[in-house]
Order: C-alpha cells, then structure tokens, then sequence
C-alpha cells in the first residue's frame, strides 16, 4: 500500500466541512470582524453577535433571598440535599459532604494492559524479521482497542469520582477536563519553559500560568498525542500476540515521532482533536504548519497524511465525546469569553483537511506508518533503549 493507493478508502468528512464552510463564509472571514468566540459545534442559529448579557444580574436576583445551603449529594443520583439530611430519598444512598477537592493532587494511576502469549522485555527479539513480516499481514481491529481504552478510562474514572468523593458539578470546567485526562493519563502542573504544555512517556505537563481556556486546550490536544501513542501500542500488541512492555511502547513512541512523515499525522490529529472540543479561530497552527513545510512529499501524499490524522482524531472524538457533552462543550465556550480578548482568526482554517479513511482503509493507512517506521527501528536499537529508559 502507498499513500495515494489509500485515496480508495476515502470519504468526505461531512461534519467538519459543514463547520468549517459556515465559519469561511461567514462576513468576518472576509473582513475581519463583528463577532466574537464562535464555538466550534455550536448550531448555526447561535451564531448571535450580542455581547454576551447580564448574566451576573439576574443572578443576582435570584439569589437575594434566604435559601437552604445544599451542602450535601448523594454520590448514585447525584442530586444535593441541605446539611440536615442524611439519605437521599431516591436512591436510599447515604448522602457525602460537597466538599472542595484538588483535582490536580489526585493520582489515578491510569495504565491499560494488555495480556498476551509473548512476553518481549528486550528489543533484540522485538526487532526481527518475524516480527516485521507480522506488521504487513495480520489484521487488526481498532475499534475494539478503542473501545477497551475508553472502557478501562471510564471505570477507573467513576471509581476515582466515588472514592474521593468529588460532586463533577462543583468542579470548574478546567478541573472537569484534567480529571477525565487524568482517567487516561498523568497529569502534572509545570511553572516554567515557554510552551503551554507537552506530553512526554505517558505524562502530559500543562503550565499552570495559563489560563483556564488555554490549559484545557494544551489538556485536549496532548490528550490526544497520549492516545495516539497508546492505539499504536495496543495494535503492536495484537499484531504480535505480545503483552504490553514498555519497550513495545518505546518501538510504538518510536515509529510516531522518528520522521516528519509520521509526526505530521500525530500532531494533525492532535490539533484537529483540540479544534473540535474548543474552538476554532483560536487554534494554534503552528504545531503542525512547520513539520509539514519539512514534509518532502507530493502535496496530494501530504493531503493523504492530513487525512489519516484527521481520521485518528475522529476516533478519539469519539471517545472524547462520551464525557464532554453539549453542556460541557458551552462552559468551555464560557470560559474563552472570560479569558480571551482576541479575535478568533478564521484564516487558518484553509490548512484544514476534511477527508477520512474508512475501517478497511484506516487499518492499512496505520499498517503503512507502521511497517516503514518499523524498518527504520531495526537500525536505530539504541534510541529505543533511550526511550525504554523514560517511562
Ligand atoms: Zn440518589
Ligand atoms: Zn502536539
């Protein structure tokens, strides 16, 4: 398989055309600008251009009278009751104290295993010819490993919820995203460099002097770096009928970041993951603009490699999508009318790629960036053994 021979598998991706048509025909492409802070996903009737109202007022309002303080929830329904309760009345649970929780001190330990015969603690029997004639025949299904990834999240996510007695309403937008990332992957606050943030060996650094808006789109888009990383490394496994190592991590971490080729799909993906759950406008293209200037390619095979990453961020979307829902997605879009003065930039949007790969051609896009960085892993035993160091 090459990747124009991929350009078979492929289909319009409706949904993100639909948007991204509806933001460049929009007046202010053109002209720059009335409106403010579009979200993304928002339907075309919210596009309203008033300065966002009053809210703080009527709230106000509401609450110049005596009220019962509701300082207790019950941890099944979720529904708050006043401090002289003690059992919720529908689920004859016992209620617990709303109490504050730091969110950025809790561990969850997220690891997802993955059991097999072969057992491969040293690169010299990973890196055979066995292994790479494994690579170009047996199949694969990504579903099913997203689905036991986005299972095992979601369960130790509910455990970490009950055992530290978190009620997720009381929690700020920003504390809502770090603990779903957390399900998934470490999370630490760094205070220093110049990047909002980066994910490194199973660990995503977000720098806590920035703000809330900016912290959960550096979350989302390393979020989805972390989850790249994580399918590979979950197909390797299946491929080769092997449990998970951490040297099959290092050859899955190798593969996605040793050339510009496959670090273009990674960070494409990424950036187009934080697109969908923030906002578009302010997207920072950087990320993957300067990999694809080094990309010596036909346009056509790099429009191929936009398409794969496209396809990989419509998968974790879908992950992405079971946590963070409609009312989610508009305390995120709050949140950037608090934060951010500028104005969203629709320019950029001409970069974006609006094709995806179907399951057949999916599997052979990843079985082509897997075989080639393969080949170039067989020579290089010795980066893999720096990375194995890492984790
Ligand atoms: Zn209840
Ligand atoms: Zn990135």
């Amino acid at each position: 398989m090459t990747l124009k021979g991929l350009g078979g598998y492929t289909r319009t991706d409706r949904e993100k055309k639909l948007i991204i048509e509806r933001l460049t025909k929009r007046p202010d492409f053109q002209y720059k600008m009335h409106a403010k802070y579009q979200l993304m996903d928002a339907p075309a009737a919210d596009f309203d251009l008033e300065e966002p109202v009053l809210k703080d007022e009527v709230n106000e309002l509401i609450c110049d009278y005596d009220v019962t303080p509701l300082t207790k929830f019950c941890p099944e329904c979720g529904r708050k009751y006043p401090e002289g309760e003690n059992f919720c009345l529908d689920c004859a649970e016992k209620l617990r104290e709303i109490k504050s929780v730091d969110i950025s001190s809790i561990d969850l330990n997220p690891t997802f295993d993955f059991t097999a015969n072969n057992q491969y603690n040293n690169f010299s029997d990973i890196l055979t010819a066995e292994n790479l004639e494994k690579l170009t025949v047996e199949n694969f299904d990504v579903n099913k490993i997203v689905l036991n990834i986005k299972r095992t999240a979601f369960k130790r996510l509910d455990a970490a919820v009950k055992d530290n007695g978190i009620y997720l309403d009381s929690l700020s937008i920003v504390e809502k995203i770090m603990l779903f990332t957390k399900a998934f992957v470490d999370v630490e606050y760094k205070s220093y460099g110049a990047e909002l943030g980066y994910y490194r060996f199973n660990r995503i650094y977000v720098d806590d002097r920035q703000l809330d808006a900016l912290q959960i789109t550096t979350m989302l888009h390393e979020l989805a770096h972390f989850l790249i990383k994580e399918i590979i490394t979950h197909v390797l496994c299946t491929i080769w009928e092997c449990s998970k190592t951490t040297e099959i991590e290092s050859v899955a971490t190798f593969i996605l970041s040793y050339s510009p080729v496959t670090a273009l799909v990674d960070e494409y993906a990424a950036h187009t993951v934080e697109g969908r759950f923030t906002l578009y406008g302010f997207q920072d293209y950087s990320s993957f603009l300067n990999i694809e200037k080094s990309v010596e390619l036909e346009k056509s095979e790099i429009e191929m490699l936009k398409t794969i990453g496209n396809t990989f961020a419509n998968i974790i979307k879908k992950i992405l999508e079971s946590f963070i829902d409609a009312e989610m997605l508009s305390e995120i879009k709050d949140q950037f009318r608090r934060d951010i003065l500028d104005q969203p930039d629709y320019r950029n949007l001409i970069h974006e790629n609006c094709t995806l790969l179907n399951r057949k051609g999916m599997v052979e896009a990843i079985r082509l960036l897997l075989v080639e960085g393969f080949v170039v892993s067989m020579d290089n035993a010795e980066k893999l053994e720096s990375y194995n160091e890492m984790w």
